[in-house]
């Protein structure tokens, strides 16, 4: 095995977990390359028991004081770029670039966190003469964060700077496929100077994820994953009276007119159902082409064939995942759609063990086929046809998800009607992954998302804090009516 066995990281130290071991894979090529050991409940209690410990003095220094350790770990992010990037690319299966995009990004959502002083002066008001109203934020204590396979350094970077730098204490909870990068983090942020205990890594999946839902002294649970899980905690962490956001799956559409930019709609589309082998929740999965598009079509097929397997298009996370993805395609041709790309059954020269699907354009999709309405999450996009904007728009909104929807178009009224009809948390006009860049905040509507705010920018200060109002008369002697 080419790394370690991966041990939780609690109270600063690595500590072995006491449940089950599975091994670690790495898509790109089948083999193992580690193996990490799943935590029960009683390991759980210790990371909880530790960052409780820590909260106290964390939450004790200034806003000031706590940003200094995320310039030095920004700092750290940039300096093991390379080695960090190497890491998801191994553990995720994603192209080198991509995973180096990752980590960039991580460090942008760091310096956003490095802003937070700024953003969170609080108020005050003169509400009587001689009487004040101030409003502070307070941390809300021990918070869980948990993760997904597809970003194993960027969606652990989506809490961690903000939570922190906030003044709570936190437990990450990342995914058992991938989790090498969660222990690199926490080192890095421990050399960044930050207080033993104030980060713990718990490894292990639904016995971990429940145990973190039910502790009484986790105040709040940030989870990203599948829909199907994200109702588990929000439901789970809810009726335990915790504070939870949970961002779920997704099916992103991206509504194509004839006026289009021929060139950049083909490559924009192209990326953005390929990027990360298609396993990101901003991924294009479904294209509905109004009206006659048919030389965008053609183009974008010519930009998805230039996209090849284990060169500039990396793995699938698992055997399993292109098992799935592979038989979403077969149904849809068995059910009459035309395959204009095909990925299946990829082999990459010298990685014939890895986990690889091409990319795969497939024409004449009818709403109601499977492929139309479930998440595929791999590099595989679905055109459907229509004469009529309105109907288009009728498609995106019947899609039970609602993170990302895009237009495609040069005309300026037809981009702004789509864009306020679509019902989706992250609108792209002529942008086919429209994640929004800090300090504007990450989430979608309808079912991948369920919670009041969003992840990343200025709309987590409200998940990460309290707020505390204080009246303050300064002049009692002057007996002024506070309500006056
Ligand atoms: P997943 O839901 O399988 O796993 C997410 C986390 O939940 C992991 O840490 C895992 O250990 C845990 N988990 C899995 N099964 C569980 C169970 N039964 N009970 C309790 N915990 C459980 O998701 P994944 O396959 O790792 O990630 C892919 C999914 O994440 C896709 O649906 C994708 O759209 C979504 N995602 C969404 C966003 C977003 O911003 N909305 C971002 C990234 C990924």
């Amino acid at each position: 095995m080419k790394y370690e066995p991966v041990k939780n990281y609690i109270g600063g130290k690595l500590t072995e977990a006491s449940g089950e071991k599975l091994d670690v894979y790495s898509p790109i090529d089948g083999s193992v390359i580690s193996q990490v050991t799943l935590s029960t409940t009683s390991d759980v209690d210790k990371a909880v028991q530790a960052a409780k410990e820590a909260f106290p003095a964390w939450s004790n220094t200034t806003i000031k004081e706590r940003v200094q350790v995320f310039f030095r770990y920004k700092q750290l992010l940039e300096e093991n770029m390379d080695e960090l990037s190497k890491l998801v690319q191994e553990e995720n299966g994603k192209t080198y670039d991509e995973a180096k995009a990752e980590v960039l990004k991580s460090a942008e959502l760091t310096e956003f966190a490095c802003s937070l002083p700024q953003l969170t002066a609080g108020e005050l008001l003169e509400v009587s003469r001689g009487v004040e109203c101030r409003e502070e934020f307070y941390p809300v204590g021990v918070v869980a964060s948990i993760t997904p396979f597809n970003f194993p350094n960027m969606v652990p970077n989506w809490t961690i700077p903000n939570a922190l730098a906030l003044g709570n204490t936190m437990i990450l909870k990342p995914s058992e496929i991938v989790p090498l990068s969660a222990n690199r983090i926490a080192e890095l942020l421990t050399e960044a100077g930050l207080p033993k205990g104030v980060f713990n890594v718990v490894h292990g999946a639904q016995e971990a994820v429940e145990a973190i839902c039910d502790h009484p002294d986790i105040q709040a649970v940030s989870f990203v994953g599948s829909t199907r899980v994200a109702k588990i905690v929000y439901q789970r962490g809810c009726s335990n009276l915790k504070r939870v956001m949970a961002l779920g799956s997704a099916k992103n559409h991206l509504i194509v007119l004839p006026d289009a930019n021929v060139e950049m709609t083909a490559s924009n589309v192209a990326a953005s159902m390929t990027g990360c082998a298609g396993q990101r929740c901003m991924a294009a999965s479904a294209m509905v082409a109004v009206g006659n598009v048919e030389h965008i079509i053609e183009k974008l097929c010519e930009e998805a064939r230039k996209i090849i397997p284990g060169k500039n298009l990396g793995a699938v996370i698992s055997k399993k995942a292109k098992e799935r993805i592979e038989s979403y395609i077969t149904e849809a041709e068995q059910q009459g759609a035309k395959i204009l790309v095909d990925g299946r059954n990829y082999k990459v020269e010298g990685k014939e063990n890895g986990f690889y699907v091409g990319p795969t354009v497939i024409d004449y999709v009818k709403p109601d086929m499977r492929i139309a309405k479930e998440e595929v999450f791999g590099p595989v996009l679905s055109i459907m046809r229509t004469d009529d904007l309105d109907e288009a728009i009728k498609i995106e909104n019947s899609s039970q998800y609602g993170n990302a929807a895009a237009v495609f178009t040069q005309n300026g009224s037809y981009a702004k009607y789509v864009a306020e009809r679509a019902s989706a948390g992250m609108i792209g006009v002529n942008i086919g992954v429209p994640v929004p860049r800090e300090p504007f905040s990450f989430g979608g509507w309808n079912d991948s998302k369920f919670g009041v705010t969003d992840v990343t920018g200025k709309s987590s200060i409200a998940f990460w804090t309290k707020l505390k109002k204080t009246t303050i008369k300064w002049n009692p002697e002057s007996r002024v009516n506070w309500m006056s």
